[in-house]
């Protein structure tokens, strides 16, 4: 099956509107927490990136703060979509997910609750109508490297999930990467 697209465009269109979000960086712990969620920070070695736990109405995200910022910005994220879109165990925790292309993503065997959750990260951190603001119009050279680092630094998001992004929305060519 594949993934709900329309429904997380939608999903992320009306957190945006609730939340305010007019400029980047999008507040995901505020809307985290909107939606009822305790942000639970630990600092541990390894490959842990994140987990959702629900139990009735208590919902923690934890984060793993051993991992650089843009990654826990996109781990709570990642559980958000998690948290809005599926109805999973009691706990569901994740490990070391990358941001990637679709096709390396059902190479890796992720199944479709994680890669929904990839997109709800990437279309919530990186929300296409605030990409079209900052790209449409003007002479932005995404080729050059400092132009591009500012850009991700200002959605607080990786230069590499930010080059996914924008492929996908068609601000640069399709390119493989290996
Ligand atoms: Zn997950």
């Amino acid at each position: 099956m594949p993934i709900r697209r329309f429904k997380i465009q939608k999903l992320v269109s009306e957190l945006l509107d609730e939340f305010e979000v007019a400029e980047p960086p999008v507040p995901v712990r505020r809307i985290a927490r909107g939606r009822g969620a305790r942000i639970f920070l630990e600092d541990q070695e390894g490959d842990l990136s994140g987990f959702l736990f629900r139990r009735g109405s208590e919902i923690i995200i934890g984060v793993n703060t051993h991992q650089a910022p843009v990654r826990q910005r996109f781990t709570i994220a990642h559980e958000l979509g998690h948290l809005l879109l599926h109805e999973l165990h009691e706990l569901h925790v994740d490990h070391g997910f990358m941001v990637r292309l679709r096709s390396e993503v059902s190479s890796l065997g992720l199944d479709e609750d994680e890669m929904e959750a990839n997109r709800f990260a990437a279309e919530l951190l990186m929300p296409a109508r605030l990409l079209k603001e900052d790209l449409e119009g003007r002479e932005l050279d995404l080729t050059d490297d400092e132009t591009f680092r500012s850009l991700a630094k200002r959605y607080g998001v990786s230069a590499q999930a930010l080059a996914i992004r924008l492929t996908g929305l068609g601000y640069l060519p399709t390119v493989e990467t290996s």
